[in-house]
């Protein structure tokens, strides 16, 4: 199996190397991965500049590595050129969750949604990063077992997953849909100047079932995804409220 790596936290991050140490236990890895910090990029390509790709400065004991001046989608499309169609695409392990919302605007998971696109298999992966910075070595075993059973099962192409601080088993997962509160923090820098924080905060609690749930109640949350955004329901009715002929 040919597994392609990357991330948005970039070439640099713990997280990248985390990741490829242990999808080399599965076949053989290549990493592409974006020069610089690239969080929240969504699924951006560079489509008005020329893409280049160097040579990690960073070893990865012994995987061959690239760094790209691009988004985590561009690392994908270039990954996937240069290696002539890898299997699969391993996104992460980013340093953040990407949880219900957060799925629309993360670039973790755009990569993982870009490999299905070029008819790979695209697998994100998160873990928080907050007061507590994660522990690679204790879920090291989680992320094996999660990729195990996903590499296992040939319908399941676009998946995300999270995983807590300390897991204590693992849930499949659907999407938290929840209203936010997208909200725009004013603050003054040091200069005396105003800038804004444009921060995201669920508004309600999570519904037993969802990714956020799993993760509050520290579990692995594994959610299945697809790329078709059609509202079956709602385009069924259109078409029997306004049939056109
Ligand atoms: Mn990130």
């Amino acid at each position: 199996m040919k597994i392609l790596v990357t991330n948005d936290d970039g070439i640099y991050s713990p997280g990248l190397a985390a990741l490829a140490k242990i999808a080399a236990r599965f076949g053989e890895v290549k990493i592409v991965a974006p020069d610089a910090e690239q969080s929240s990029m969504g699924h951006a390509i560079t489509s008005s500049r020329p893409l280049s790709y160097k040579k990690s400065p960073v070893s990865f004991d012994g995987l061959e590595a690239y760094r790209v001046n691009g988004t985590p989608a561009d690392c994908v499309a270039l990954g996937q050129h240069l290696w002539d169609k890898p299997d699969v695409v391993l996104s992460g392990i980013n340093m953040g969750p990407n949880l219900g919302n957060a799925m629309w605007h993360s670039g973790t998971l755009a990569a993982a949604k870009q490999a299905v696109l070029f008819g790979m298999k695209g697998i994100a992966l998160s873990t928080p990063a907050d007061k507590i910075e994660p522990n690679f070595e204790l879920l090291d075993p989680f992320v094996e077992k999660a990729l195990d059973l996903l590499f296992k099962n040939p319908h399941l192409n676009l998946i995300n997953v999270n995983f807590p601080h300390n897991p204590k088993g693992v849930r499949w997962t659907r999407q938290s849909v929840r209203l936010y509160d997208n909200r725009i923090e004013p603050g003054i820098d040091p200069m005396g100047r105003k800038h804004y924080w444009f921060t995201v905060i669920p508004l309600e609690p999570s519904e037993e079932g969802t990714d956020r749930w799993a993760m509050e109640n520290d579990f692995v949350s594994i959610t299945p995804l697809r790329l078709d955004l059609t509202n079956e329901a709602e385009l069924l009715k259109a078409q029997l409220a306004y049939p056109i002929s």
